[in-house]
């Protein structure tokens, strides 16, 4: 990647990836090159899809940003990521003050880690404002209408997930 393009780096579990998720992203393309969607494989929750699914979903559901957003999968440290991606920040969506503690304890320990790197809060849509994975995947599983919330791949491979589990 050539040198000088302003890249940030958004990390998260991103299961499944949600239209909240997509307006914080295209929020930051008004603001950088190159947005890299970053999914943790270390992480403590037991997701819904595999890594690949999630991977898959999120780029599929950005098809139309092609060249300017990337979804990769990480292991280890965040800051140590965001450095070999040659990227100086990491993006955050806030949504509410809920958000806000946990948030703020994870910048700050980001940036004790490394203090070359910022971290970047950008707030959805209000109308998005209370839109998370787990809420979608609770509706989604008994049978509600998620189509507003997820991109249609997203409602897709909820359906069949939650099938599957019906069986
Ligand atoms: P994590 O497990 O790291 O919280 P998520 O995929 O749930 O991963 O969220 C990744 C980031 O996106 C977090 O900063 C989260 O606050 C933000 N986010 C999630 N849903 C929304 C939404 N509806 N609007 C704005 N930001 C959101």
């Amino acid at each position: 990647m050539s040198a000088g393009l302003r890249r940030i780096v958004y990390p998260g579990t991103f299961d499944p990836i949600t239209n909240g998720h997509l307006d914080v992203i295209s929020r930051a393309l008004q603001l950088f090159d190159e947005v890299v969607v970053a999914i943790a494989a270390d992480t403590t929750k037991k997701p819904l899809f595999t890594l690949e699914q999630r991977q898959a979903l999120a780029e599929k559901a950005m098809a139309d940003w092609n060249g300017k957003v990337r979804v990769t999968i990480f292991r280890g440290l965040l800051v140590d990521f965001v450095q070999s991606q040659d990227a100086r920040a990491i993006l955050r969506g806030l949504r509410a003050v809920s958000d806000f503690e946990f948030e703020f304890q994870m910048a700050l320990m980001n940036r004790k880690l490394s203090d070359k790197i910022e971290t970047i809060f950008l707030m959805p849509r209000d109308t998005y404002t209370y839109l998370s994975s787990t809420i979608i995947k609770e509706i989604g599983r008994l049978g509600g209408d998620i189509s507003s919330f997820v991109p249609p791949v997203v409602e897709e491979a909820m359906r069949k997930q939650f099938q599957g589990e019906k069986r």
